[in-house]
């Protein structure tokens, strides 16, 4: 029998190791911490996002670089995770926005058990305590503790580089670099942004959430939602330009975004409703108007001067489209996902490294990028699908 061992055990790998033939291949699977999918319970922290409810076209559409996805989509749908999850007696619905959560009775440690134990009884060795440190030229894989191991075939799948308490340290970089691979520089994905706020306007706004609103940078629009911090912004309509911004601030550009509090009316409408309100201030009719909150009136009045605030048809315009300068990304460590990691030029299309035969990389280890929304996940989980289905067939 051919053997396979897989290196982390986060949802790529687990993925992988609910769908390899096990009956044609000896599996082990080899984790340094003492427990699998440590960041797969973090990201259950605020519920357990685990897809996006919508056609896997436009699922495929949302990953980056563009048709990256597209076949291990294709392979492995948003339908198709919820079919194996259910069978395993996970239930799902679908909440705010189109996100897929795991049932709220069931607690993310709860489905994470489910999968391990299906990985377990299908005859799937799992070792803990084994930290990868190297890889030699024959293939031979080296821990920490002083084991070498020399399977057939190797698939790794061990992550990107925030939130290091959980494993994902990207300490690998240097390993695959000495074999000679690309190995692109890790930075902050869908992660905060720091803003220079006004003294006065942080003090009254801190944590307050600005919703239904649309973030434009460059070419890019993104809805939904955002949290005015100390830092500066977060929530998901930053997160979703987070790659963009961050090229562009490498690039040492001065990034701008534009925020529209009212992105569902027009200009015009905006002055129609301005101009035919009964009341007679700005801020009453902003407020009781077009539902604008304390903070977005805060906002508008942060980033425009007089003038603008009490002319109707520059407010209007000022409503659509508030510059706002970002000065620079949060800390990696705190960031939900990476960009960096294996450049995708080294893989080919079953995600196999082209300068190592034998040998794959699945899940946030390549550099790709996809919102937050359940993207991320179902994307570790269709790579790590896809790879067993190829592997099986190769066989
Ligand atoms: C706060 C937060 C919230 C999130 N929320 C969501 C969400 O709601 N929806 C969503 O889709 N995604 C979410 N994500 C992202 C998602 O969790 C990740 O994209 C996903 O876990 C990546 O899976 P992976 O299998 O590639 O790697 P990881 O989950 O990072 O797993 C890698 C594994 O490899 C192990 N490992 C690393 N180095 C070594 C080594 N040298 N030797 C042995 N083992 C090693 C690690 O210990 C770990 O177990 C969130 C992430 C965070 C941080």
């Amino acid at each position: 029998m051919k053997q396979i061992a897989i290196i982390g055990g986060g949802p790529a790998a687990m993925m992988f190791a609910t769908h390899i033939d096990t009956a044609k291949y000896k599996v082990t699977l080899f984790e340094k911490n003492k427990s699998l999918g440590r960041k797969f319970l973090v990201a259950g922290d605020g519920g357990l996002n685990l897809t996006f409810n919508c056609p896997p076209e436009e699922l495929a559409s949302r990953y980056y670089p563009p048709r990256f996805m597209d076949s291990a989509i294709k392979a492995f749908s948003n339908e198709d995770l919820i079919t194996f999850l259910n069978e395993l007696g996970i239930d799902t619905f679908v909440g705010s926005s189109n996100r897929v959560f795991a049932s709220r009775d069931r607690k993310p440690v709860e489905v994470l058990g489910k999968i391990v134990d299906y990985i377990r009884s299908r005859g799937v060795e799992i070792q803990f305590g084994k930290k990868f440190t190297g890889l030699t030229e024959n293939g031979v894989l080296i821990f920490e503790d002083g084991t070498e191991v020399m399977p057939e075939i190797c698939v790794f799948a061990l992550g990107g580089a925030s939130y290091k308490v959980t494993g994902s340290d990207g300490a690998w970089k240097e390993a695959f670099e000495k074999r000679g691979i690309r190995v692109n520089k890790f930075r902050a994905a869908n992660c905060a942004f720091s803003v220079d706020w006004q003294k006065d306007f942080i003090a009254g706004h801190e944590g307050k959430p600005l919703k239904n609103i649309a973030l434009n940078f460059g070419s890019m629009t993104a809805k939904g939602e955002l949290v005015i911090t100390k830092f500066g912004l977060e929530g998901n309509a930053i997160y979703a330009l987070s790659r963009e911004i961050q090229d562009a601030l490498s690039g040492g550009e001065n990034v701008t975004v534009k925020l529209d509090l009212k992105p569902t009316m027009t200009n015009e409408r905006i002055l129609e409703k301005y101009e035919s309100s009964r009341y007679k201030k700005a801020t009453d009719i902003l407020q009781k108007d077009l539902n604008l909150n304390r903070t977005a009136i805060a906002l508008l009045k942060q980033f425009t001067n007089k003038e603008i605030f009490i002319n109707p048809e520059s407010l209007a315009k000022a409503i659509k489209s508030i510059p706002v300068k970002i000065q620079k990304a949060g800390d990696i460590d705190e960031a939900i996902s990476t960009l960096g990691g294996i450049d995708l030029d080294e893989v080919d299309e079953n995600f196999g490294l082209k300068k190592m035969p034998d040998t794959y990389a699945i899940g946030e280890m390549l550099d790709w990028f996809a919102p937050t929304g359940g993207f991320l996940l179902q994307g570790c989980f269709s790579m790590g699908f896809t790879l067993a289905k190829y592997l099986n067939r190769t066989l």
